[in-house]
This record gives structure tokens, sequence and C-alpha cells, in this order.
């Protein structure tokens, strides 16, 4: 052990808890994901707590369920983002949507040991954290024109032009971390004849399905993208939608090109979980099986999170004017269409660490803000504060 040196703190991890200590009544904690409400509370859904009670009536046991998880979980998961597994598809329960990506990438590098991973920069940097700690290279690939609007297909397909067969694309589903802003119907369409042309493998990662738009509005793209291609690789995580955050609960789905090629896929993925956690962790999946097998825990689970969804929206339209009237910037304007829990700021590293000092505002350097961290009755005041600071 003498060898080794302490790794780099977390910069995010680090933020939560300098937010955390500050004890000025006024901050404003822009920076870890998680969703707050107004009272800056990350709740229990009503859903999850019922579904927990009958849980805690009708368990029977404890003993272990396997590899794959829980199958009505795999099953509903399956349900929510393709319509349906088929016959070329194999699911597992994971620990959270990092345990999918974990296993998911692994499974994609014994397919295809060269393999890189092509990433959108800005992308999440865990995505670059796991395919580091699996030795597998990343490759950036350019998202957005500056560090604003929509994606930009033509400056996209440019980053992908060195890409060779067997190379891993990692996209976002809905709701990209950190911009906010995600492919069009027509950019999906696009994205489709490019992984055919040039024989890639399709990661998707789905983190916050019913936070943009709905939940079948957030997940109709990434459907009809995964019925035109042939293999593909699917995570998600209930970490949000459910806020199912410390359960460690999420799915990985593998899209094989045919029955044969399924079973291959679906034992070695499975040799992949045994020889890691061995079989994921059961309570939260239990939780969601649950609430989707059941009219009414569904119902009341869809209506909460278009309530989570409503707040962001709101919050973001109140930010964008608040920031448009203390900038007059009119591009500002662009984080009321964004979705779902973040967008990036035009703001310089460095400035971040003076408004941490002087104003109590947490964000990382990067500018990305945590939309459900603002506060409703102090928009004006907030975007008074970041006005000097943002770069036009
Ligand atoms: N992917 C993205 C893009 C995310 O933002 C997150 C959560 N921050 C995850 C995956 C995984 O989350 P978890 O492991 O907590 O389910």
């Amino acid at each position: 052990m003498d060898s080794l040196n302490p790794a780099p703190a977390d910069p995010l991890l680090g933020l939560m808890l300098a937010a955390r200590a500050d004890e000025r009544p006024g901050k404003t904690d822009l920076g870890v994901g998680i969703y707050k409400t107004e009272a800056g509370d990350t709740p229990v859904l009503r859903a999850v707590k019922e579904a927990e009670r009958r849980l805690l009536e009708t368990e029977t046991t404890k003993a272990y369920e396997g590899p794959h998880g829980n199958p009505l979980f795999c099953e509903a998961i399956g349900e929510l983002t393709l319509g349906g597994l088929g016959d070329r598809h194999t699911a597992f329960t994971t620990p959270g949507g990092c345990g999918a990506l974990f296993i998911g990438m692994q499974a994609a590098k014994l397919a295809s040991p060269d393999a890189r991973l092509f990433l959108s920069d800005p992308s999440w940097p865990n995505h670059e954290g796991i395919a580091a700690a699996l030795g597998i290279e990343t490759v950036f690939y350019p998202y957005v024109g500056d560090r604003t609007g929509a994606p930009d297909m033509d400056l996209v397909l440019k980053g992908l032009e060195g890409a060779r067969a067997g190379d891993i694309l990692l996209l976002q589903g809905a709701c990209h971390n950190p911009t906010g802003t995600d492919f069009s119907a027509e950019q999906w369409v696009r994205l489709a004849e490019e992984v055919e042309k040039r024989g890639l493998l399709p990661f998707v990662d789905t983190a916050y399905q019913g936070f943009a738009r709905g939940l079948e509005e957030d997940g109709a793209n990434v459907k009809a993208f995964l019925e035109r291609i042939p293999e593909a690789i699917l995570t998600y995580s209930c970490s949000k939608n459910f806020g199912l955050y410390r359960e460690r609960t999420g799915a990985l789905i593998i899209q094989a090109p045919g029955a044969k090629a399924k079973d291959a896929v679906a034992t070695q993925t499975a040799a992949l979980v045994r020889a890691s956690y061995s079989m994921p962790p059961s309570h939260g999946a239990a939780i969601v099986a649950t609430i989707l097998n059941d009219a009414e825990l569904r119902r009341s689970w869809e209506e909460e999170l278009g309530q989570m969804r409503g707040r962001l929206n709101g919050l973001r339209e109140g930010f964008a004017s608040a920031l448009v009237r203390a900038t007059n910037d009119d591009s500002l304007s662009r984080i009321a269409e964004e979705k779902g829990m973040f967008s990036q700021l035009p703001i310089e590293a460095e400035d971040t660490l003076v408004l941490q000092r002087e104003k109590g505002i947490y964000m990382p350097g990067s500018g990305r803000v945590n939309i459900a961290g603002l506060k409703e009755d102090r928009l004006g005041e907030l975007a008074a504060d970041l006005a000097s600071y943002l770069v036009r």
C-alpha cells in the first residue's frame, strides 16, 4: 500500500460538504444532482412508502435472487424503455445506473477488447471514470456548438469520423447531464444511420426518464432508435425518477442482433456480474416492480413524477427570465427550453469559487447547476448575484 498516493478529491462531493458546512442562511446549493423540494428536502415518494409497507407485510424470504436480479423489475423497465423485452434482449437488475454502466462497459469490452468509448463533450464525469477503471480509452466528440444551445449534428458527426467498428458510442436518453439539451427525433435517426455505417456499439444511458416531458415522451426517441439498430446496450437508473438514490436501483438491458447471440451475451454478462457483486441488491427493484405492477401505485408515482417535472420546468422559466432581465442577454432564455435537472451556465471556473466565497452560491467549476437547488422566491436575487460573472 506504500506505493499509493491519495486519490484526488471528488469535486462534487467536496462541494456538497462545503455547502452543508456553510452557515449563511441565504446560501444556494446548486451542486450535487439530487431532486429537492422548495424546502430543500428530498422526500421518499408516496408510492415508494406504500410499496415498502406492502413488501414488509408480504416478503417471505431473503434468499438470493441470482445475477439477473428481479425478473418482474427487469420486465417492467423493459416495458418503460422498449415497450417490452423481446427474444433479442437480456436484462439485469443492477446496483444503480452506475452498476449497469460498469457491467455494460465490461460486456462491451469483452465483445470488442480494443473498443474505445466515444463520449459527448461535456458528459457526466463518471462515464469517463468508469471507462478508466476498466482500461477503456475515451474519445470525446463535440456536442453543442459552444457551451450552450441544442446538439450540433454536424459537429457530432465530425467528432465520430475517427470511430472504428466495435467502438462504443455513449448517448444519453433524455435530460443530458450536464447540458440539459437532447438530440431531436431527426438527430436520433441520423445517429442510427451513423451507427450502422461505422459498425459502432451504441450505449444509451437513461437516468432521468420522465423529467423532461413525460414518461412516454422521454423514452420515444430511444425506443425508435433501438428499433432501427441490431445491437445496443441500455443502462437505466431509478435513482431520480423513483427517488431511490441510496437503494441503488438500476437496470442493464442488452439488445443482441439475434436470439443465439443473446444467449452468449446473457451468460457472459451474468458471469461478469457473478465475478463482481455476484447479485444485485433486491429492495429498490422490488419497490419499483411493486409500483409498476399496481395501477393505483403507478398512478400515484406518475403524479409525483409529474410534480417533480413541473417544478423543474417552472424553475427553469423563472430562472431564465430572471437571468435575461439581469444580464440583457437573450441567449440565456435557452435555460427555459432545456430539460431535466441540469443546465450549464457560461462561467469561468475561478468565478464559481468567488461566488462560493462571497455569496454562498455553490456550483462546480464547469458551471453546471442543479435546477432543483434553486429557490423560487430568490431567483431575482440569485440572477443579480450571477450576472456580472456570466461570460457574454
Ligand atoms: N447516468 C447519468 C447521466 C447520471 O446523471 C447518473 C446519476 N447522477 C447516473 C447515470 C447513475 O446514477 P445512479 O448510479 O445513482 O443510479
